[in-house]
């Protein structure tokens, strides 16, 4: 059977990938420990399991959820409460919030909703590798622009030609950024503002790990002056609250970026099961001291590698922000080279920083969501089993 052109540019997804490495590195009896995915392995609160239980039982709740378009009320009015608390950011929860499946729905409904095919989109390289796929499906081109550990790693806009800034319908980036655990500064967001309103370009502002900070202030892009009129911020409660499995997050921000992504939601979905949406409720109204003990938890577990990689060698200063530690490697590997190394020797497996874009060669990512005893375990085989290493 053939299939579509355009899934012929889309690498194979790079989790996938390593996925069928650790299993069939199982079958052989590795005992493999995956620092690679950042997936929680800690349980989602309580009280939002039991949300949604009661929910669940409720007949009510079984039908479509589609009474209201953009998700229920409800819900969009605890992410408006949620905003306001954590952000100090209004949002309004007719226009301004759309209830997503996800963040990575967003993405995805973001470029079709915003962007035309034959488009430029601007990503940033290293990043995300879900942005590129929804910007081929819709037949557009993203152009990389790098962003690199001497500007901590913040896309330097200045340095975008403009021929290209000129060009570009969108701009999709994320702080505190996946892959390098950047965070972004306010003056930086307000760069960020003008910028898309000199070149008339729709921000895409991917914000799921907005509150997995260390030492730094939460931010949102909302935030900033002027950010509705230039773009959305998505965000997710799989981040915060452990509910990576349970798919729910939102849109928020320039209504008719909203809106559009909720026509496109309501022409292929039908919303999200509103006993979830019941549950998400739950964590947004009630559980900022979970994401906080879940935060406190990620910084100690930070702080063990850190200093298990300076017992080896490594001399940086990591950025602040993410469940994730992206680390240059040691003299003499490409990223894949100390990867497979890594693996080979102590059956740790890590993320080459080539699968997140050509600037990302010469890292690696390493995250923080494996059990306490696990990572123990993995730390302990690295400080056994590995040299002390060199660095360019
Ligand atoms: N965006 C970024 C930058 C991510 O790192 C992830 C997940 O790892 C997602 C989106 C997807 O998150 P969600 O579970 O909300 O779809």
């Amino acid at each position: 059977m053939h299939t579509a052109e355009r899934l012929k540019k889309v690498p194979p997804y790079l989790f996938m990938t390593l996925r069928n490495k650790i299993n069939e590195a199982k079958k052989r009896g590795v005992d493999v420990i995956s620092l690679a995915i950042g997936d929680p392995v800690d349980p989602t609160p309580e009280r939002v399991v039991a949300a949604l239980a009661k929910a669940a039982a409720d007949p009510e709740n079984h039908r479509y959820p589609t009474d209201e378009e953009w998700g229920m009320m409800a819900f969009r009015e605890a992410v408006a409460r949620w905003y306001g608390r954590r952000y100090g950011v209004g949002l309004d929860p007719a226009r301004e919030i759309v209830a997503l499946i996800g963040s990575k729905e967003g993405c995805h409904h973001f470029a079709l909703g915003v962007v035309n095919a034959g488009d430029t989109v601007l990503v940033t390289d290293p990043g995300y590798p879900g942005y590129k796929p929804s910007i081929w499906f819709v037949g557009a081109e993203p152009y990389p622009v790098p962003i690199r550990a001497e500007n901590g790693f913040l896309p330097s806009l200045s340095d975008i030609p403009s021929e290209v800034a000129r060009k570009a319908a969108a701009f999709y980036l994320n702080y505190p950024n996946n892959p390098t655990g950047a965070v972004a500064t306010r003056g930086f967001l307000d760069e960020l503002v003008a910028f898309a309103k000199s070149y008339d370009i729709a921000i895409c502002y991917d914000n799921p790990y907005s509150e997995v900070v260390f030492g730094v202030e939460r931010l949102s892009f909302l935030s900033a002056a002027g950010a509705k009129e230039v773009g959305v911020e998505l965000n997710s409660l799989s981040k915060p609250f452990n509910m990576t499995g349970w798919r729910i997050g939102m849109a928020c921000g320039n209504p008719d970026i909203v809106g559009a992504i909720a026509k496109v939601k309501s022409n292929t979905d039908s919303g999200i099961f509103n006993a979830i949406q019941y549950a998400g409720i739950e964590a947004l109204d009630n559980c900022d001291d979970f994401t906080e003990k879940m935060v406190e938890i990620y910084r100690m577990r930070r702080e063990k590698v850190l200093s298990t990689l300076r017992e080896l060698g490594w001399r940086y200063e990591a950025p602040k922000g993410t469940f994730y530690l992206w680390a240059p490697v040691p003299k003499g590997y490409t990223s894949a080279e100390f990867c497979e190394y890594l693996f080979e020797k102590c059956a740790v497996v890590s993320a080459p920083g080539s699968a997140y874009g050509v600037n990302g060669e010469g890292y690696i990512r390493l995250s923080l969501t494996v059990e306490e005893k696990r990572l123990e375990e993995a730390l302990q085989r690295m400080r056994e089993r590995l040299p002390k290493f060199e660095f360019a």
